[in-house]
């Protein structure tokens, strides 16, 4: 993006207008017949291309408006578009898929591909595969089932030290360096959860019967295959995930043991019980020096220096209006990066309060934002400009990494404790998304197991996967409860291990930082280039990294991390 090329807008000038459905069919209509009839491929491409401007316009047009939402959820205005939108996305993808389908059944087709390129049609297919009219109402259900988890934990009021919490206000007393405190915190938690098992145990169980019957009405054996599909999972299958969670086992769950004994000693405890296990340090978790109010300023700096470009992309984007870091009355929660897809530029969303987690999270949706620039010329399909979500979150973790040479901006002499503290948590991480993995596997390929059997089943896969973890006589989690509190696992089947294999491509990028900054930094570069234009592994490789199933890079990631952290 360049000022001088096109006057770059304000977020707040751009003009939100709700998108014609009407002249939208219309447009996908005349565009299904123009390519039912096109006999040469510029034919092709004129009509196609005309399609995805439309296209683009609508997904743009929400962009905008959940936007607007997110930054005030009181704004009765954007509250009644975001309910257009509700309704009218799933007619949009109907209509979209049709008009693919001729691209797909097209007498020219090896000709089209030679021209577009095989992801297009990659996708293509896949999106065929994984919804047909029969399974639409079935899906419904589905949404149905994991807004009613979503909305039970978002509204969990648990009464603590005298006042009301959410879930996730409950995090600072857990991470407390008074142990009392801390225990208490997890048990006021283990509480909640244990109230609301026997209505959690039903949706789940109603979510496995439902979406076993989906994945046979579309022809598969079991949800694992459709999981898989739907996770667009081109180039790697269940043996190579299986395999990656052995290679973890193996090489990783040996160093959190040690990263653990280290702890126990730190804190200076008899024994280490699960309510210690967030405290990684006896005075607390280090929190950035500098006010909330300088870290646009020094985000600016730190991206000006880490690009040697001024202005860097990240004060762009931020003297544009392009970002809203702080969190307030009225905004939604969590963090995220979304494009604008007509206007080619990012908006990153977070909810910064004061805690090492706000400089963690602004690097990683900067992260995104970068590679959403980047990458804005690398396809004439919008579904093909960003990747499939590992390699999203390749770019983005990456970022973290990258990031750690400049930490002292923000915490000055913490920041030794912060790149330990990261890296530390990057590492416990990757056991625990396996586990959240590998029992999801168990569970769809046994749909008809009890509550019981499922949880006992969590409960073995936890001794495998996180040995050390002693429940010190908490019933809730003895007995397996602990998977309840994954909001993935009911909401997002199967997209968890995405989050582990990013991380050992980024522990890769992380590496070669260490011994050669340029070359890391030429082949995020590269990646992010890339797009969506290619699979996970093909991109991988294509900018100079090693696949993240290979045993050899996760016995070298093992190595290189325990040498970081001194084990
Ligand atoms: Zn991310």
């Amino acid at each position: 993006m360049s000022d001088e090329k096109m006057k770059m807008p304000k977020f707040s000038e751009i003009e939100y207008k709700r998108p014609s459905i009407e002249n939208f069919r219309e447009c996908a209509m005349s565009t299904r017949l123009k390519l039912m009839a096109a006999r040469d491929p510029e034919a092709v491409e004129a009509a196609i291309m005309q399609f995805q401007r439309e296209m683009s316009a609508f997904d743009t047009a929400f962009t905008i408006c959940m936007i607007r939402h997110d930054l005030d959820t009181s704004d009765e205005f954007f509250n009644v578009e975001m309910d257009f939108f509700d309704e009218n996305y799933p007619v949009v993808s109907d209509l979209s898929a049709s008009v693919y389908a001729a691209l797909l059944h097209s007498e020219i087709r090896p000709q089209l591909e030679e021209r577009f390129g095989s992801m297009i049609f990659r996708k293509i297919r896949n999106q065929r595969d994984i919804v047909n009219s029969e399974v639409l109402d079935l899906l419904a259900d589905e949404s149905a089932l994991e807004n009613e988890y979503s909305q039970i934990v978002s509204e969990a009021d648990i009464m603590f030290k005298g006042k009301h919490n959410t879930l996730s206000t409950m995090n600072p007393y857990m991470e407390s360096t008074d142990r009392i405190e801390r225990k208490k915190a997890q048990r006021a938690v283990s509480d909640y959860y244990n109230a609301q098992k026997p209505k959690f145990d039903q949706i789940y169980a109603d979510m496995v019967r439902l979406r076993t019957e989906i994945a046979k009405k579309l022809g598969f054996s079991n949800f694992v295959e459709l999981g898989y599909k739907r996770m667009e999972r081109y180039d790697y299958n269940e043996e190579m995930v299986a395999e990656f969670r052995n290679n973890v086992v193996k090489y990783i769950v040996p160093i959190t043991s040690e990263i653990r004994r280290l702890q126990k000693n730190r804190l200076g405890v008899e024994k280490l019980y699960y309510y210690d296990l967030p405290c990684l340090f006896v005075h607390g978790n280090p929190v950035p020096v500098i006010p909330p109010s300088e870290y646009f300023s020094t985000g600016a700096k730190m991206f000006g220096e880490m690009f040697e470009k001024r202005p860097s992309f990240f004060e762009v984007l931020g003297e544009h209006d392009f970002m809203d870091l702080f969190s307030r009355q009225n905004k939604a929660t969590g963090g995220y990066c979304a494009s604008l897809l007509d206007y080619g530029i990012p908006f990153v969303l977070m909810n910064a309060n004061s805690t090492s987690d706000d400089v963690a999270t602004l690097v990683h949706e900067s992260g995104h934002a970068y590679a959403a620039l980047r990458s804005i010329d690398s396809s004439q399909f919008i579904e093909c400009l960003s990747p499939t979500l590992e390699a999203c979150e390749i770019h983005s973790t990456a970022m973290e990494y990258l990031s750690y040479p400049f930490m002292e901006m923000f915490f000055k002499e913490s920041a030794d404790a912060y790149r330990e503290q990261h890296m530390t948590l990057a590492l416990l991480f990757l056991p625990y998304g396996c586990l959240v993995d590998e029992y999801q596997h168990v569970v769809y390929k046994n749909p008809d197991m009890t509550p019981e059997e499922r949880h006992a089943a969590w409960r073995e896969l936890e001794k495998k996967y996180q040995p050390d973890v002693d429940y010190d006589g908490d019933e809730f989690l003895n007995n397996g409860g602990a998977w309840m509190k994954k909001e993935h696992i009911f909401t997002s089947p199967f997209y968890y291990i995405d989050y582990c294999l990013a991380q050992v491509c980024a522990l890769q990028i992380w590496d070669i930082s260490r011994k050669n900054r340029k070359k890391a930094m030429t082949i995020y570069d590269h990646l992010c280039a890339e797009g969506g234009t290619k699979t996970l592994i093909e991109l991988v490789e294509d900018a100079g990294l090693e696949s993240p199933f290979s045993l050899d890079v996760m016995k070298k990631i093992a190595y290189q991390v325990c040498d970081f952290l001194n084990l």
